[in-house]
C-alpha cells in the first residue's frame, strides 16, 4: 500500500519555508499531493490560476508531488485521493496552538488520517504567505521569498 500525505494550504504564494518542508517530507511518502484549498470568502493575493502555476514551476524537478486543488474538507479531500497523512508545517508555537486545533478536529473527522508535523528550518522561521503578500503590496521586493 502506497504512503500518500496531502499538504494542503492557501499557498498564496508558496514560499521557500514551504518548498522546504516539502523536500524534506518527499523520502517518507510515495506521493505527496499538494492541495491548494479554493475557498470563495477569502480575499486572495495571487489568483487560483497564479498559484498552480506557480507551484507547478516550485515542484517541477520533484519526483513523486501532484498538484490539486480543492474545496472540501481537507479529510474529505484526503479520502478521495487515499491519502491517510496530512503534512503540515510548524514554525512557532503560535503555529503548534492552531495546527493542534485543527489536526483535533481533523482526528474526530476521520480517526484513520494521521496528521505529520515538520519543524520548519530557523532560516525559515519567519517566512510566510502573508508577509509576502505585505511586500508586494508595498512594491517591496518579494520574488526571493517564493518558492
Ligand atoms: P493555511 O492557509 O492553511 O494556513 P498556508 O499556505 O499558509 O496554509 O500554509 C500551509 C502549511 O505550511 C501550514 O501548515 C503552515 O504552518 C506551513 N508553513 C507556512 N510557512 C511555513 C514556513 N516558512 N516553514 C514551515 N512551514 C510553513
Amino acid at each position: 500500500m502506497s504512503r500518500i500525505a496531502v499538504f494542503p494550504g492557501s499557498f498564496d504564494p508558496m514560499t521557500i519555508g514551504h518548498k522546504a518542508i516539502l523536500e524534506r517530507a518527499l523520502p517518507l511518502f510515495d506521493k505527496i499531493i499538494v492541495a491548494i484549498g479554493v475557498n470563495s470568502d477569502k480575499k486572495n493575493c495571487f489568483t487560483i490560476e497564479e498559484r498552480i502555476a506557480q507551484v507547478r514551476q516550485a515542484v517541477k524537478s520533484m519526483d513523486g508531488v501532484e498538484i490539486a486543488t480543492y474545496e472540501t474538507l481537507t479529510t474529505d479531500f484526503c479520502k478521495k485521493c487515499n491519502a491517510k497523512y496530512i503534512l503540515r508545517g510548524l514554525r512557532s508555537v503560535s503555529d503548534f496552538e492552531y495546527e493542534r486545533n485543527i489536526a483535533e478536529i481533523n482526528k474526530l473527522l476521520s480517526s484513520d488520517i494521521e496528521t505529520i508535523f515538520m519543524v520548519s528550518d530557523s532560516k525559515y522561521a519567519a517566512i510566510s504567505s502573508s508577509m509576502v503578500r505585505e511586500l508586494k503590496a508595498f512594491g517591496k521586493e518579494y520574488q526571493q521569498y517564493m518558492a
